[in-house]
């Protein structure tokens, strides 16, 4: 079955655009949280794909909805609306806050809607005097223009020429900065209820709710970037639901789908009627081939056993990484919340969460970094213990060889 139409890894660096490094192996096929190569060499997989395979690699819910919709219905456009769609729209609307929902293709496209929503409604609203969006250091929404610039990563954003203006940046968990900058020109706040790319890094309980309060003082919105948090990854649907904080809008996508391209922006009905016919769209967005696997995904996570279970789990991958700590002493801290959890190296080992990916990687073991400190897991949050345990051996094997060297 597998090795039929083998590729060798040259092939990247011959025809694609270098824009990644990917690793040397190539994945054929997966099953819950393993994963094959072309060799046939298995690999447990704890990165899940950065937070995408909810469900694992090929769950029978997600095949079932992508087989039935492949012979029913594949694409429209929004010429036309499609069942699928709208009852995935209204799934979302019944787990959330949202009212309305916006479809889009990936993370930063549903980022690049919740921004332009909030620039026209602050345009229609308010004037065009309230255009700055507030946005924090280190925060990551993506890779379009208008994304990019809104992340605080000089590295993803600069050395394209001129960017989106009137964009600030400010330390996240810091109150006082966003109370000394925040002003009625003050059309939005976004940021991330945990920050995932920038290091796993959760908000303080006081952070949130101050954020909420300032952006009602000054009458601007609080948008949440919930595309790595959101969809059962905290153990809430959304993770806003765990901080006592509503948004005014949210962005979902990554786990959304499951493994398939999806995102979506939710809002009120009375933001949402600023973006009247014409003013945004998407060729690909709300797709029936994509959203019936969504709608399969979102039936499955938004259960309570399932929310109840990645809890469970996340008291797995933390008592297995403490004990693994006791035994090599790398980590520092354990942080993250639910099924997106942070190994943070301590000083002796500062820089090099790429070794032990590395290492991790020739053991058999999937993981990912969040910036050179911090080891990263997203796997799926329905993995089963003896996968936890088998991939926890092998972090085992791979930290003795990292230490020993
Ligand atoms: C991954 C991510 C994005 C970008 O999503 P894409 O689907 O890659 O466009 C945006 N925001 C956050 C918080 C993310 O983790």
């Amino acid at each position: 079955m597998s090795g039929v139409q083998k590729v060798e890894r040259k092939l990247f660096d011959d025809v694609m655009v270098p824009c990644y490094a990917p690793m040397q192996m190539i994945p054929d096929r997966g099953k819950g949280a393993r994963i094959w190569d072309q060799d046939d060499r298995e690999y447990i997989d704890f990165a899940g794909g950065i937070a995408v395979s909810c469900l694992g690699h090929c769950h029978p819910v997600m095949v079932d909805a992508l087989k039935n919709q492949a012979e029913k219905l594949w694409h429209l456009s929004n010429v036309m609306t499609n069942a699928p769609a709208l009852r995935l729209a209204k799934k979302l609307t019944e787990v959330s806050f949202a009212e309305k929902v916006f479809f889009a293709n990936s993370g930063a496209e549903a980022n690049e809607a919740a921004l332009k929503l909030a620039r026209r409604w602050a345009a229609d609203v308010h004037g065009p005097e309230k255009s700055e969006i507030i946005a924090f250091n280190q925060g990551f929404h993506g890779r379009t223009f208008f994304t990019v610039t809104v992340g605080g990563q000089a590295a993803y954003s600069d050395g394209f020429g001129p960017k989106p203006g009137d964009v600030t940046h400010l330390p996240y968990n810091d109150i006082d900065a966003l109370k000394a900058k925040i002003s009625d020109r003050t059309c939005a706040v976004m940021m991330e209820p945990l920050q995932g790319e920038g290091g796993i890094v959760s908000p303080t309980p006081e952070f949130v709710k101050a954020v909420r309060e300032l952006c009602d003082r000054h009458n601007a919105l609080l948008i949440f970037d919930e595309v790595q948090t959101g969809n059962g990854r905290t153990g809430h649907f959304y993770a806003y639901q765990g901080l006592g904080v509503t948004p005014d809008i949210l962005s979902t996508a990554k786990s959304l789908g499951g493994g398939i391209p999806v995102g979506a922006m939710l809002t009120t009905t009375e933001l949402a009627q600023h973006m009247k016919v014409g003013t945004h769209g998407s060729t690909y967005g709300g797709n029936p081939l994509a959203t019936a696997v969504a709608e399969a995904v979102v039936g499955e996570v938004s259960k309570p056993e399932v929310l109840a279970g990645v809890l469970e789990r996340e008291k797995w991958f933390r008592e297995s990484l403490e004990a693994l700590n006791a035994k090599y002493g790398l980590f520092q801290e354990i942080r993250g919340k639910g099924l997106l959890l942070g190994a943070v190296l301590n000083d002796e080992w500062q820089g090099r969460a790429r070794d032990v990916l590395v290492a991790a990687g020739e053991e058999g073991l999937m993981l990912l970094v969040a910036g050179a400190n911090v080891v990263r897991m997203t796997p799926s949050l329905v993995i089963t213990k003896e996968e936890v345990e088998e991939g926890m051996a092998r972090l085992d094997r791979a930290l003795a060889k990292l230490t020993a060297a």
